[in-house]
């Protein structure tokens, strides 16, 4: 139902109401712990999604049957852990990472959770990595979650990548609260890859804490 709290975007989500929902959906086993705490061990930027969004993308991608999987913007492996725990048997994840020391924990990290057979950590900048990919396509899913200034650039690429009915995901849809910032140029990035979706996909802005953009291939 539409109240005005809805419309206004109220949230009645506190931190321990978050914490409960994850705990209960989204809980961690030791292969998550360590790839959700590994930033911090590792002295990376904490960046990567939460727990309940983890668990989103690992219930979209069992939800669409993925299968061939891109995702751009390792980190330490937490959201590739989660998504390629949804792909059946056979299914592959490649995950681009343009820092060597991110990719390398994040091998760490696959291997612990008894992934490296299935998720291949590609290290290159996000275009080079997606042209090295390229002949596994098309694909049935992309997942956006690096550098803001180039999710046009993404976005175009997915559209192109992959097949019809196909998931293009993006992360920080709302650029962390600069979505609208006229003079950002990564700004006007973001909202071109939110109006591209908009055209090319049947999407939706999740209103998660920074946005997760979802949108099925036409
Ligand atoms: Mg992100």
């Amino acid at each position: 139902m539409a109240d005005d709290n809805s419309r206004t975007g109220t949230r009645y989500a506190d931190a321990e109401a978050l914490a409960y929902a994850a705990r209960v959906h989204a809980t961690h086993d030791a292969a998550l712990e360590r790839a959700f705490e590994a930033p911090g061990d590792n002295d990376m930027p904490a960046i990567q999604v939460g727990p309940s969004e983890g668990k989103l993308l690992h219930v979209l991608l069992a939800l669409a049957g993925a299968q061939r999987v891109v995702e751009v913007g390792t980190l330490a492996g937490y959201s590739a852990i989660w998504m390629a725990r949804a792909l059946p048997p056979g299914g592959r994840l490649w995950t681009i990472e343009h820092d060597p020391k991110h990719a390398e924990v994040a091998r760490g990290c696959i291997d612990a959770a008894g992934l490296g057979e299935v998720v291949e950590v590609v290290e290159a900048d996000g275009p080079d990595g997606l042209r090295r990919v390229e002949p596994n396509g098309p694909f049935d899913a992309v997942f956006v979650d690096a550098d803001k200034g180039r999710y046009d650039v993404y976005g175009r690429w997915a559209s192109e990548h992959l097949r019809p009915g196909g998931l293009l995901i993006g992360d920080n849809a709302f650029f962390f609260g600069r979505l609208l910032d006229d003079e950002d140029p990564s700004a006007a990035a973001m909202r071109r890859f939110h109006e591209a979706m908009a055209r090319d996909f049947r999407s939706v802005c999740v209103p998660t804490p920074d946005g997760l953009a979802v949108g099925i291939k036409r």
